[in-house]
């Protein structure tokens, strides 16, 4: 039987659809969700350190601008193109909006694997994309931040670009710059913070004392491992985490500090050994013994096929999308709780947010009023959620999508909807 292809695109539809329905949508603000506002897509031809010339893909998508300019991530992935760069912006609509932050949602992605390219040739890629979607970015426009393989220093050669164009340093184009550029302290540690702040909440809720509670980690990026770091400094039993190689699982608990230490450099997961942890797949993570999971890394991680076999209570999407719908409909059914993506790791462009108008204000708040004031979005934007999920009887992921929602076509009506 021929493998059925996931198309990330098709998964945020039917979410969507079901939100839509469960909300009572008109037709018409439906289908408006339905299609990205802008999409576009470009070439990127650079030339390689050995001299020969090599065009790239790139892309980026606005989905909706309905609540204020757009706001996404930019990716660096082998796999990347249109429809999971289609899907990522929807899913920044919602994002933004189940945390009441004004803006709209976008995405962007270069079809890369950013490690088989040098600095140098990084720079030129970054560079080169910049300038094809230039005219559609900017600070009152679209504003990019870092995802997958891309950080503070390629957010910090974007503006360069950008600056280089308008003739004048303009920080707010772009988030999640360095520091010393008019990057906003926090927002490094954002999402893995705004990560565990979600996980405390879900778990009170259902019951799952933190101090016996077992944790697992699916991926050590940025924000898997700062999720993770920030559970063990306060005392959690992070039981296993995983990187693309594959995992470690330890019953009493991994020591993450060592673990960040070990992969901070180029090392990676399948070489770390220590007394007592063990080598697993990253089938195994997901499906370890464990209270919570926390899917950190790519989309359709948990899936028809390791749905059953889950053995967590709680699951709180760190990644964006990493659940599929028939997974989902699996772990409704099995009475585990999960947390949705545009919920769970909201914190992350929460803090981008902070960053745009500290910017735009030309001033700078301290990390205890960042942290403060993440900790009250995240809160606010969880009781909504959770509210409305008791009330109306639907899994956390509808009870995120139907606030989202409705306050995406609420600000398209009050604009004086379709023309
Ligand atoms: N890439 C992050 C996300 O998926 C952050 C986006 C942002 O800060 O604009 O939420």
């Amino acid at each position: 039987m021929a493998e059925k292809k996931y198309n990330p695109y098709d998964n945020m539809l039917s979410v969507l659809k079901q939100s839509a329905e469960a909300l009572g949508l008109s037709y018409e603000d439906y289908a408006t969700l339905c299609y990205p506002e802008r999409e576009l897509k470009v070439s990127i031809p650079i030339r390689m350190d050995d001299g020969s010339i090599k065009v790239f893909e790139g892309y980026r998508v606005q989905h909706s601008s309905a609540r204020g300019p757009c706001k996404g991530g930019i990716r660096y992935h082998q796999n990347s193109d249109m429809d999971e760069v289609k899907a990522l912006a929807a899913w920044m609509s919602f994002k933004c909006a189940v945390v009441n932050i004004p803006y709209g949602g976008a995405k962007g992605g270069i079809k890369v694997d950013p490690s088989k390219l040098s600095r140098a040739e990084l720079i030129r890629l970054t560079r080169r994309y910049t300038t094809r979607i230039l005219p559609i970015i900017g600070p009152d426009k679209d504003i990019p931040a870092p995802d997958v393989n891309t950080n503070g220093e390629v957010m910090a050669w974007i503006m360069d670009t950008y600056s280089m164009f308008t003739g004048h340093t303009v920080p707010g184009v772009v988030t999640g710059k360095p520091i010393e550029i008019g990057g906003s302290v926090g927002r490094v540690e954002a999402t893995g913070r705004g990560v565990t702040i979600i996980a405390y909440q879900c778990m009170e809720k259902n019951n799952i004392d933190p101090a016996h509670a077992a944790i697992a980690v699916q991926g050590m990026g940025n924000v898997g491992g700062t999720a993770a770091e920030i559970f063990y400094n306060n005392g959690q039993k992070v039981v296993a985490v995983s990187d693309y190689t594959g995992g470690l699982y330890c019953e009493d608990g991994l020591d993450i500090p060592a673990i960040r230490k070990f992969i901070s450099g180029k090392n990676t997961l399948d070489k770390y050994e220590a007394d007592n942890v063990k080598h697993i797949s990253n089938d195994e993570l997901i499906t370890c013994k464990c209270d919570v999971l926390i899917p950190a890394a790519l989309e359709n991680q948990i899936t028809e096929d390791n749905a059953g076999r889950i053995q967590a209570k709680l699951i709180i999407e760190a990644a964006n999308g990493p659940t599929s719908v028939e997974a989902d409909e699996i772990l409704n059914s099995r009475g585990i709780i999960v947390c949705p993506d545009i919920l769970s790791n909201a914190g992350g462009v929460v803090v981008s947010y902070f960053e745009w108008v500290q910017n735009i204000q030309n001033l700078t708040w301290d990390l205890e009023e960042v942290n403060k004031m993440l900790q009250k979005i995240m809160l606010t934007a969880f009781n909504e959620v959770y509210a409305l999920s008791q009330e109306k009887n639907v899994t956390l992921r509808m009870a995120a999508y139907m606030v989202a929602i409705k306050r995406i076509t609420t600000a398209g009506k009050l604009r004086g909807g379709p023309i």
